[in-house]
């Protein structure tokens, strides 16, 4: 029995005989072909290249059949890219110029590949990944490899790998496969968010793992934990099959709470909003069925990649969020980057304290050469999107005043040239996240700025307490049930109230079952969090009277401690669900 950690990516719990997909090691020869060999690496590739579109034809029926017309639309296109004239042009002339096909395919496929990554167009630059899939197809049929098609996984069976491909997943049938755990990526990389559109259990950035697993042996898997347990004993075993037999009622349960308000015993509603970061975690959270999306972290259209996302390319991700939530209100925060979250195509000094430093609205606003391009092309992007459905905009970080005013007007000026270019643009909500300290203390004027506040909780509690929130040592520290984190949540929604503007929170806090009593007795009026969490949030609510949350409220201030008003938290809160 071994145990190995990565990165929760998927919820469920499963356990199964591991289906260990690794490609078959190539030997591509460096050597020169020479002239009498090169008809017949021309032929090997010609016939590799029918041998790929054969097996392309037959991945995009089935998908068509069991996954609709858009994503085989997905591969018919890559069909075209690898039929395409230039390629077989490019990879020819390689052969003819004295290398050998495999080498001829890969470098021709790897120069295309960055080509891609360089353009300006954005649809041609997402081509770069499907290229990189059409590569691989196209190199292992020239060398008359076959590599194992994941529609052949054994029935239960968890899929080990070193990463899952848009054509690896696109295989996957749902109720076949019992899950999947790979080496590579985060929880916003392709397989995290495909394993949790298909709602499969799965673990991501598991590193080690194809040295640790072998195919067939039993592995036990938790998506909500990141954990895997290879060869599991009896006890083990047991204690997954009573963990999935768990998550499984639960969910059931949860799912059932989604249709109902989020309405108190005697009638109040508040508003459970969703955290996002891709149009995909919008559609995924739809059975979940919240009331907007609180927070859409538009940061994760600009990492991982080397140049920044175009105006149309942004207009595109934010207009299909709006859509996809059909007239439920949406809460773009703009570029929130710096600290922990760096950008490639955005060049960041050295600095002492990169929490304390050019983060946020400040790397957008505060620029030596003046230019907030940045800023600007993505609020022209959001304001075109606001056309499609209800998008609110949110500036991140905030610490005076004076920025609010200024960003104002750069919205103010925006739309006036998005106007004088005759483009369609929508109205919007303006607001400002609440996650510095100094921002919460002046919340009665920067309330009669703007027309709604979302509480960071999570920066709010590591400014306040002086506690970098990614720091092992100084985790003791980062308490977000400390009173003092409650005074200011308190001095806010009071802001707000005064001023008539609806308060919000999207850090963590909104989604800790212990909070939600405390918060709702403070006044808040949405609480945006993980899609998961919702049902769990929900159901606190929906259990309580107005005056029972108020008496949380009123306990978690008076508290001395973090620990102290956690357990005022907690007991209120197991006293409205009937936990002992
Ligand atoms: C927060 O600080 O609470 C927040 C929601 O923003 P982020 O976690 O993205 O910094
Ligand atoms: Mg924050």
């Amino acid at each position: 029995m071994a145990a190995l950690k990565g990165i929760a990516a998927s919820p469920g719990v499963i356990a199964g005989p591991a289906f260990v997909y690794t490609l078959p090691r190539l030997d591509i020869s460096e050597e020169p072909v020479t002239a009498d060999r090169r008809d017949a690496e021309a032929a090997a590739f010609l016939a590799g290249r029918l041998r790929a579109r054969d097996g392309l034809c037959v991945l995009i029926e089935k998908v068509r059949a069991e996954k609709g017309d858009d994503l085989a639309g997905v591969f018919e296109g890559h069909l075209e890219i690898l039929m395409d004239d230039d390629l077989e042009f490019q990879i020819l002339a390689q052969i003819e110029a004295g290398r050998s096909a495999l080498a001829a395919v890969r470098d021709v496929v790897d120069a295309q590949r960055k080509e891609f990554l360089e353009l300006e167009d954005e649809y041609l630059r997402e081509r770069a990944d499907d290229l990189a899939d059409i590569g691989r197809r196209l190199i292992y049929a020239t060398a008359s490899v076959d590599f194992v098609s994941l529609a052949t996984v054994p029935e239960g069976a968890i899929i080990v790998a070193r990463d899952l491909t848009p054509s690896d997943t696109a295989q996957i049938t749902p109720g076949r496969v019992g899950g999947f755990a790979v080496e590579t990526g985060g929880r916003t990389s392709h397989s995290a968010i495909m394993a949790r559109t298909l709602e499969l259990p799965a673990v991501v950035g598991c590193a080690g793992l194809l040295d640790a697993v072998e195919d067939g042996v039993m592995i036990a898997l938790d998506g909500r934990s990141g954990d895997i347990v290879i060869d599991p004993d009896d006890a083990v075993t047991a204690d997954y099959a009573a963990r999935r037999k768990a998550y499984l009622a639960d969910r059931e349960a949860m799912l059932t709470l989604a249709t109902l308000p989020a309405t108190t015993t005697d009638g109040t509603t508040v508003l459970l909003g969703v955290n996002i970061g891709t149009p995909a975690d919008a559609l995924a959270s739809l059975p979940w069925n919240p009331d907007g999306v609180g927070l859409y972290r538009s940061e994760f259209l600009f990492m991982d990649r080397p140049t920044l996302p175009s105006e149309d390319e942004q207009f595109k991700a934010y207009a299909t969020v709006v859509k996809a939530m059909k007239g439920k209100s949406v809460i773009l925060r703009t570029l929130d980057i710096g600290g922990d979250k760096p950008v490639a195509a955005i060049r960041f000094p050295e600095e002492d304290n990169p929490f304390l430093g050019w983060r946020g609205i400040r790397m957008c606003l505060y620029r030596e050469d003046g230019n907030q391009d940045i800023l600007r092309t993505q609020l022209r992007a959001a304001l075109r999107a606001a056309a499609e459905g209800d998008l609110w905009i949110m500036y991140p970080m905030i610490s005076a005043l004076e920025e609010v005013e200024q960003l104002k007007v750069i919205q103010d000026e925006t739309k006036e040239a998005l106007s004088r270019e005759g483009r369609r643009f929508g109205d919007v909500k303006t607001g400002i996240m609440i996650e510095t300290p100094g921002a919460a203390l002046i919340a009665d004027k920067l309330a009669k700025l703007v027309d709604f506040f979302s509480i960071g909780s999570n920066d709010l509690t590591q400014y306040t307490l002086a506690a970098d929130r990614g720091n092992e040592r100084v985790s003791r520290c980062y308490q977000p049930f400390h009173p003092a984190v409650w005074r200011l949540i308190a001095l806010v929604i009071d802001a707000g109230k005064a001023a008539d503007i609806p308060v919000g929170m999207c850090g963590e806090l909104a989604g800790i079952e212990e909070a939600a009593l405390p918060l709702l007795g403070l006044g808040l009026d949405e609480f945006s969090m993980g899609a998961q969490s919702l049902p769990r949030i929900k159901r606190i609510i929906r259990a309580t009277t107005m005056g029972k949350a108020r008496a949380a409220a009123q306990g978690i201030l008076a508290a001395s401690t973090a620990a102290e008003a956690f357990r005022v938290a907690e007991t209120a809160m197991n006293g409205v669900l009937g936990r002992p």
